[in-house]
């Protein structure tokens, strides 16, 4: 028989936190042993219970869902988003701009679907979430990734932004808060990634996801508010700020100038009625969600559950040697450097080794498309000890490498 292989199109699409490392997680915890993960952005996994009200209301809601909803999204979710959207100052963002779907994942696959041409060029961050790299790859596309600046907390560093844009260039994505340095952009920053976006007239796809999960006072700007006159694809949805990765509920906004973006979004349009709608009760949970944008989430107020993390996980890693971070202030995520030079390693052996030895799963820095391989992403959703454990974990494990 002919081989059955994947196809060559798949052949740049990588997702390493879900990755080999992960299968040798898995292998090691099918032969007895307690692994520590510290690799996915999945509250649930670590107790965190998404609000009662919005469970029941989703409960309450599967006599109403049924049926296909329409491919856009059933209109009371989408009026509610259009009200967020303008509650942010997002600009030109009626119900008609709006698409729900099963997660921002599937949205960013769509999204790349319906805008690429073969050789196209899209900016991406460097780390970025691996998805965006990958589903420009998938769809014919050339990621080029800019540089992210770890001596400027992690903020986009434009000047190397600008001198990557090409003849071929067609589009700018920004992911803020980010995965995986856990930092919030301020509004400059934004406004200094408008003005390249604005000088080589490109599209802005703007990943929104954890703009309510923020700490010490920080507020969060959406990329829309500050480029009104541009055209910009911004992504949000419930996984993370009401701690629904598994209801599968995410939206795409069209907005700001798009006049000239017409054929873009009939074929956004066209790939949302293939799939004909996305998960219809956990569209149904969207106005109930979004009617507490005004309170703080507790979580991450000094004394909350994810804030605590943060504090542990942070403090644990400054006595660890040879490791440095740069200290997060958004989402759940810290993205630490290690001396590989001193320790004579890489970021995937460095993980491989933890996992054997230690019994701890993070995930490379490469895997974030990082090009040095010298860093690693933890997810600080554990409990503060096990946390500690962590970092106690590290350092024993640098130790040994050192005096091998
Ligand atoms: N975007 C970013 C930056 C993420 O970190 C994630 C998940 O971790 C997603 C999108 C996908 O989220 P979902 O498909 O659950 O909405």
């Amino acid at each position: 028989m002919k081989t059955v292989d994947k196809s060559t199109r798949l052949e740049n699409a990588h997702y390493e936190i879900r990755g080999p490392i992960l299968e040798e997680a898995m292998r090691m915890e099918a032969a007895g042993e307690k692994i520590l993960k510290l690799n996915i952005g999945n509250p649930a996994a670590f107790g965190f219970d998404s609000p009662p009200a919005i469970r029941e209301a989703l409960a309450e809601s599967l006599l109403r869902a049924q049926g296909y909803s329409q491919s856009k999204g059933i209109t009371d979710a989408r009026e509610a988003i259009a009200d967020y959207c303008a509650y942010k100052g997002m600009k030109n963002v009626g119900v008609g701009d709006i698409f729900t779907g099963n997660g921002v994942s599937e949205l960013i696959l769509m999204a790349m679907q319906a805008f690429l041409e073969p050789g196209d060029e899209v900016l991406l961050p460097a780390p970025d979430y691996p998805l965006w790299t990958a589903a420009v790859s998938l769809n014919g596309g050339v990621p080029v990734h800019y540089r992210c600046d770890e001596q400027a907390g992690w903020f986009p560093d434009v000047a190397d932004m600008r001198k990557k844009v090409t003849p071929r260039t067609r589009a700018i994505v920004i992911i803020n808060p980010n995965n995986p340095t856990g930092v919030l952009y301020p509004r400059e920053v934004l406004e200094d990634v408008a003005a390249v976006a604005r000088e080589f007239d490109l599209t802005v796809f703007a990943d929104e996801i954890y703009d309510r999960l923020l700490m010490d006072g920080q507020k969060h700007t959406a990329f829309a508010a500050v480029a009104p006159d541009l055209f910009v694809v911004s992504m949000n949805g419930l996984s993370k700020s009401h701690l629904a990765t598994g209801f599968r509920s995410g939206w795409m906004c069209m907005c700001g100038e798009k006049a000239h973006a017409k054929g873009y979004i009939e074929g956004v349009n066209t790939l949302a009625s293939m799939r004909l709608c996305s998960n219809v009760p956990a569209q149904h949970i969207i106005p109930l969600a979004l009617a507490d944008r005004d309170r703080p989430d507790p979580l991450y107020l000094p004394g909350g559950k994810v804030y605590e993390r943060r504090e542990a996980i942070c403090k644990a890693l400054e006595e660890v040697d040879g490791i440095t971070a740069v200290r997060p202030n958004a989402a759940f995520y810290v993205f630490p450097k290690i001396d590989i030079k001193r320790f004579n390693t890489t970021d995937r052996d460095f993980c491989f080794g933890l996992l054997r030895e230690k019994k701890i799963l993070v995930v490379s820095g490469s895997g974030f498309n990082w090009e040095q391989p010298d860093h690693f992403r933890i997810v600080y959703l554990p409990e503060p000890d096990e946390l500690r454990s962590a970092a106690r974990g590290i350092s024993q494990y640098l130790s040994g490498l050192e005096t091998k």
